[in-house]
């Protein structure tokens, strides 16, 4: 596959994180650790950030959530646009890595309606 092809086959997403692993990643590794230090963990184990809704972050020019920065930069994963990081604790500002999961949108919308119908068993996390 040329050089083309690849860049038409990849979204701008999966662009993106493919460059921060190729020449940018110890520098997100290092944004990714200042973005956990600065949270607060409550006492469901949520590290929690100190902002109203999910965090976001800018990176070599491009910006997305930090909950999702921090999943793709710790997997070494450059997700799609489709894919999307999911909490398995319901909390939007948490950014603790092992509370965080992938999936596809529809995964996204059946949490939801769980976290309605029951609530969060913190145990299983
Ligand atoms: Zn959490």
């Amino acid at each position: 596959m040329s050089k083309d092809e690849l860049f038409v086959a990849m979204d701008r997403s999966q662009e993106w994180y493919s460059d921060i692993f190729a020449y940018h990643y110890e520098e997100a590794h290092q944004r990714v650790e200042e973005l956990l230090n600065e949270t607060e963990e409550d006492e469901n184990g949520c590290m929690v950030t100190p902002t109203s809704g999910p965090r976001k972050v800018r990176f070599q020019g491009h910006q997305d959530r930090a909950y999702r920065f921090i999943y793709c930069i710790l997997h070494q994963l450059a997700a799609t646009r489709d894919q999307v990081i999911r909490h398995r604790c319901h909390n939007r500002r948490c950014v603790n890595p092992r509370h965080l999961d992938i999936g596809d949108r529809g995964d996204n919308f059946r949490d939801e309606l769980e976290r309605r119908g029951n609530g969060v068993d913190f145990n299983l996390l």
